[in-house]
């Protein structure tokens, strides 16, 4: 039987207590698995804002080295009975962060870093957290080995900053690599290029590196441990009684990460949806019992009574709007307009045109940049190019949404009977999602408007 691959994410390795939890959950599983961590929390983030003040400030190389040594030796302390196991914990971690310190101070000393290294400094996080779990592992009599990316060979297609797993030069290599009778602990994040270099998944990746090497190992389940209860009908901090979801299909899974659900990446679904592996949620904080998951994700496809399973909402995108009488009717400017966003880097969420406007939704940090970089090509048909930030989306998301009739009737009366203007919407992009964007005033109560009529009131027959 293949391991079951295992993944804590920065959110379990917040405080010092949480290394507990974690040993608990590794303990209950009663035999190897592939354990995959993200960075402590905070780390990533940490590591980020050291590349950029580093390309100015050489002393930045030595603080990220002393903030991240002292960061977790409480923990040590709590946990590690025993001085020689701390010390040798401590001197694996100071070993990865000389040589991080090294590439800091080589960005100070030329200025600049590239992608390569910009992915490379940022994966540190990874590398240091998996060496302190498995250190604590083996202390606690669990044989427990860290097995690096680059060990194991997991390639992935080379696209710095958003790169991919490549599964036919990795699936052979990766389950070779993981198949001993013992815990291995992978870092989350990053795979190599096919030149040997880091690449990361994007921001949140480690759901994603969690998801492919359970692929390579046809794993039995991938299990994500969580401090919140899975997937619900809402965010409990915007609705007071969201109600769990306890199966929900891969597709339904990704669209509601794709809309802001935080419980899972957006794209763990995609290496584990052809050979319906099921991604399997856990909340850290209370669950024991390996055969009930808070959610599961698999192929099933369950249509409810109401049709929606979960309104969900995001404030992190924005809209550049291209105005011009007959922007609808004039081929190319589509064209010309994703081709400069696309070789800028900025991805594109959404496209909504109509004859004098063009709308394309895209994350509001790349707002500013898309902006510029569109002023400046040649549009003759476009009058004036514009950016909106003070949105937010809001996705309702449900298998049988495009296909039953009733539904967005329940979604815009909810909102029109609460004074909420609809200022754009689409349905049928998807099958399964309905979302539209408010003010960002207007999102809080548009999620509790709509939770409030698919799950707090008896519903009609929809
Ligand atoms: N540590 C990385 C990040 O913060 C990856 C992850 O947490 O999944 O984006
Ligand atoms: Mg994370």
């Amino acid at each position: 039987m293949p391991k079951a691959v295992v993944k804590f994410g920065g959110s379990n390795l917040k405080c010092k207590e949480d290394i507990g939890n974690i040993i608990r959950v590794i303990k209950k599983y009663e035999g190897p698995v592939v354990v995959v961590v993200s960075a402590f929390y905070g780390v990533t983030n940490y590591l980020i804002d050291s590349l950029n003040k580093a390309r100015h400030d050489e002393s930045i190389a030595q603080k990220t080295i002393d903030y991240l040594l002292s960061l977790k030796r409480e923990t040590l302390e709590l946990h590690v009975g025993d001085t020689n196991v701390i010390n040798r914990i401590l001197s694996e971690i100071s070993a990865l962060l000389e040589e991080l310190g090294r590439y800091l101070q080589g960005i100070a000393l030329t200025g600049d870093a590239s992608p390569a290294l910009e992915d490379h400094v940022q994966a540190y996080g990874e590398r240091i957290s998996a060496v302190f779990l498995a250190g604590i592992l083996n202390f606690e009599g669990i044989e427990t080995k860290v097995a690096l990316p680059e060990s194991i060979g997991l390639i992935t297609d080379g696209e710095f900053g958003t790169a991919s797993v490549d599964f036919v030069k990795s699936t052979a290599k990766v389950r070779e690599a993981l198949s001993g009778d013992l815990v291995y602990v992978v870092p989350g994040f990053y795979g190599l290029s096919p030149e040997g270099k880091t690449t990361l998944f994007g921001r949140g990746g480690s759901d994603y590196s969690a998801a492919s090497i359970a692929r390579c190992l046809g794993a039995p389940s991938l299990d994500i441990w969580k401090d919140v209860n899975g997937f619900l009908s809402a965010d409990p901090k915007t609705v007071d009684n969201p109600v769990q979801i306890s199966q929900l299909t891969y597709n339904e899974a990704a669209e509601l990460a794709y809309f802001g659900a935080k419980i899972l990446h957006p794209r763990t679904v995609e290496p584990l949806s052809s050979p319906h592996i099921p991604i399997r949620i856990f909340n850290i904080f209370g669950d024991s019992d390996l055969e009930n998951p808070r959610s599961v994700v698999n192929a099933e496809k369950i249509v409810t009574k109401g049709v929606v399973k979960s309104v969900t909402s995001s404030e992190d995108f924005g809209i550049l709007k291209l105005k011009g009488s007959g922007v609808g009717a004039k081929p190319g400017i589509l064209a010309k307009v994703t081709t400069a966003l696309h070789l800028a880097g900025i991805n594109i969420n959404s496209v909504l045109t109509s004859q004098i406007s063009i709308n394309i939704l895209i994350a509001k940090k790349d707002l500013k940049t898309a902006y510029s970089v569109v002023s400046a090509i040649e549009l003759s048909a476009v009058g004036r190019v514009q950016i909106i930030e003070d949105i937010a989306v809001v996705a309702t998301v449900g298998n049988g949404i495009a296909e039953n009739y009733g539904v967005a009737a329940r979604i815009f009366t909810a909102l029109a009977s609460n004074g909420i203007n609809v200022m754009m919407s689409c349905l049928g992009a998807s099958p399964i999602v309905c979302y539209f964007l408010v003010r960002k005033n207007d999102c809080i109560p548009a999620v509790k408007a709509i939770h409030e009529e698919f799950f707090e009131t008896i519903s009609p027959s929809v």
